[in-house]
């Protein structure tokens, strides 16, 4: 089968693509689960994978949670062998790259939540912490810690006027650093609702601040450097499965990986035909490789 070609596969044809990888990245929701439903058949997926010697890797943009509770919720939702060390969150890589890759000196401003947190404290990478109090006079009056050195800002339903007004203060200060977990737009929740994401909040601070941030998550090549660096893998050898093209697609695309959309998620087909006959050459990288169903369609790969 040719690449790019948003193949429509089953049964031999996956096993076929399979037997020619070693490593298998999962995007989370809209492929492994849905919110706290998981998808029917991923359990037995992931041990399928791993008892044909596959390396198996979650990735996912969601920087809620760290990744003691991601291996809570697997075990929730059914699964049985899933280590700590395979599942890489935007807030896992975003701490990674701060401690690693920045070195940085100096304290995180975070606009965040407690996945963001947990995880710069586990990387010993220090913090504002927030203040306790009210805020009192005006709300020009909050103070500012002299020692911020980068602003991260995350998924945070807590997101206000004065973080917002803090964030893009410290951005002023062209050495200090502006990161953002994931650009994800907004995300589905059950019956027909969407909530914004972190790709929102940051957005805001861009305009505040007159800035760009680098982000972290997909489709940013960072979290596959991470998997890489300590998995040593080799992305000719890797497929990443994902559910949406503007994201996971395209970050197999910047990563040199074959990617395959499932359609348990975000993405239709249509979009990505839509994507495959568009006459934008930069929309190219948003049309997977292969797309599949569901990943449950691996069993019967399996089987025959
Ligand atoms: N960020 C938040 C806050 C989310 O709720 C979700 C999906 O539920 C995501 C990111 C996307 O996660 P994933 O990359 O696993 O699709
Ligand atoms: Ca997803």
């Amino acid at each position: 089968v040719s690449s790019r070609g948003c193949h429509k596969i089953r049964g031999s044809q996956i096993r076929e693509l399979l037997d020619s990888k070693l490593n298998v990245l999962f995007d989370c929701d809209g492929v492994i689960w849905n919110g706290e439903t998981v998808v029917a058949g991923a359990p037995e997926v992931v041990t399928l994978l791993k008892q044909q010697g596959k390396k198996v890797f979650f990735i996912t943009n969601n920087c809620t949670r760290p990744r003691a509770s991601y291996v809570t919720k697997f075990i929730r939702l059914g699964f049985t062998d899933v280590a700590e060390e395979e599942i890489f969150s935007s807030a896992y890589c975003s701490a990674a790259y701060l401690r690693d890759v920045a070195k940085l000196q100096g304290k995180v401003y975070v606009i965040g939540c407690q996945g963001v947190v947990k995880e710069l404290r586990e990387a010993g990478v220090p913090i504002v912490e927030e203040d306790t109090d009210a805020p009192t006079g005006t709300i020009y009056d909050y103070p500012l810690d002299p020692d911020v050195k980068a602003v991260l800002v995350g998924y945070d339903e807590k997101f206000d006027f004065i973080k917002l007004a803090k964030a893009c203060c410290y951005l002023q200060n062209t050495e200090c650093l502006f990161l953002a977990t994931d650009p994800d737009p907004w995300h589905p929740l059950r019956g027909g609702r969407i909530t914004p994401g972190s790709g929102s909040l940051t957005a805001a601070v861009e305009t505040a601040s007159s800035r760009k941030a680098t982000v972290i998550g997909k489709p940013s090549c960072f979290m596959f450097e991470c998997i890489a660096s300590q998995f040593n893998l080799d992305p000719g050898q890797s497929l990443m499965v994902g559910d949406r093209l503007e994201t996971d697609i395209l970050f197999g695309a910047n990563c040199g990986l074959d990617t395959m959309l499932t359609l348990t998620g975000v993405s239709t087909l249509e979009e990505a035909h839509g994507y495959k006959d568009s006459d934008d050459p930069e929309r190219k990288d948003f049309v997977p490789d292969y797309v599949v169903e569901t990943i449950a369609d691996f069993i019967e790969a399996y089987e025959e």
